[in-house]
């Protein structure tokens, strides 16, 4: 199992998966921020944009990502911006600070879902002094709380994991010293190369073979033991790590991270509490019909969704999923696949 949203894209992108003997199977996990942001985090940047005289900032993926909510009603943030809504697409931390500052009479919220590489540089941003008018609605995620969760399950799904390179560079390779110390797999970090990831299949393949599980680092040009020292300490100082809500799957303990109450002049959160709707944590997570708890956590390919290529397309997203660039379904779609398969467990 992969990861990693990037991992998934190279591995499409250079047919990876369609070298791989038929006795290997390739599975793509937990790797995509925006497909697993609880629906009431997305729900709740929707209403903010409608109802508060505020610029709404997000990264682009964001903006096409569906709630479940009646056709009369704003369903997306792009949506909410046809309505009249103030949202603009951003693609970093720093662009939401120009934005604060080219307008510093107005409030800006930066909705910022993201792994430990998203978080870490919105906590650098905070860290370093925000403007006073800029406030972040986060919904950061820790990546291996999921594999965890996953691994204590009855039924993990995976025999050896690939460990995303960008997560790892921020955090250290020790966080996934744990799948073999207490679980007994293979692991291996890799890059976004076709080598590097090959890299690691072969070595968790050779380990499966030897019996001889360990942790292998693939990427050894950027993943250093310990990780950015500086990032993980502005991390720390800002956030606090939290239960927290993944779309379709539930809640995993100690998974997300939440602003410390020293920031709370840029919590979103505490700033605008009324928008908060626990009601929806029980609305249904993910829209009828779609199967993206199921492809998030590997246990359908994304082309066993029976919604796969007919409901659900780029253009037409059904699921979170077919909209981010890191979704499992999109990037499938990107690589032509187009078949939707019916297997036994799909029935
Ligand atoms: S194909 Fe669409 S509806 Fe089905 S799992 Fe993927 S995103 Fe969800």
């Amino acid at each position: 199992m992969n990861v990693c949203g990037g991992h998934e894209r190279s591995i499409s992108a250079a047919g990876l998966r369609s070298a791989l003997p038929h006795e290997v199977e390739l599975i793509a996990g937990p790797g995509c921020p925006v497909c697993v942001c609880p629906e009431e985090d997305v729900h709740q940047a929707i209403q903010l944009a409608l109802h508060e005289p505020i610029t709404l900032a997000a990264f682009g993926d964001m903006l096409r990502v569906p709630v479940n909510v009646p056709k009369t009603e704003a369903r997306s943030l792009e949506q909410a911006r046809a309505a009249g809504a103030d949202v603009r697409p951003v693609a970093s931390p720093l662009d939401a600070v120009r934005l604060a500052k080219a307008q510093p009479s107005r409030s800006v919220v930066f909705f910022a879902a993201g792994f430990e590489t998203t978080t870490a540089p919105i906590a650098a941003m905070l860290a370093e002094g925000a403007p006073q008018n800029l406030s972040v609605l986060l919904s950061g995620r820790r990546t291996w709380p999921a594999v965890a969760m996953l691994l204590e399950s009855s039924n993990p799904g995976f025999d050896a994991l690939i460990a995303p390179g960008h997560v790892s560079t921020v955090m250290g390779p020790e966080e996934w010293s744990f799948v073999v110390e207490q679980h007994g797999l293979p692991a291996a970090i890799a890059g976004f190369t076709s080598e590097s990831l090959l890299a690691a299949m072969y070595s968790t393949l050779r380990q499966l073979v030897e019996e001889r599980p360990m942790l292998d680092n693939c990427y050894p040009e950027v993943v250093k033991p310990g990780g950015n020292a500086t990032a993980r300490r502005q991390l720390e100082r800002v956030t606090e790590v939290v239960d927290a809500s993944w779309r379709g799957i539930g809640v995993i303990p100690r998974s997300g991270f939440a602003l410390r109450g020293h920031y709370a002049a840029h919590d979103a959160r505490r700033r605008f509490p009324s928008y908060e709707d626990p009601s929806r944590k029980r609305a249904g997570q993910m829209p009828p019909g779609c199967d993206c708890a199921r492809v998030v956590l590997g246990r359908i390919y994304p082309n066993e969704c029976v919604l796969y290529g007919r409901a659900c397309t780029p253009r037409s997203p059904v699921g979170p999923c077919m909209v981010s660039d890191e979704g499992a379904c999109r990037i499938w779609w990107a690589g032509d696949i187009r078949a939707r398969v019916t297997t036994a467990a799909n029935c």
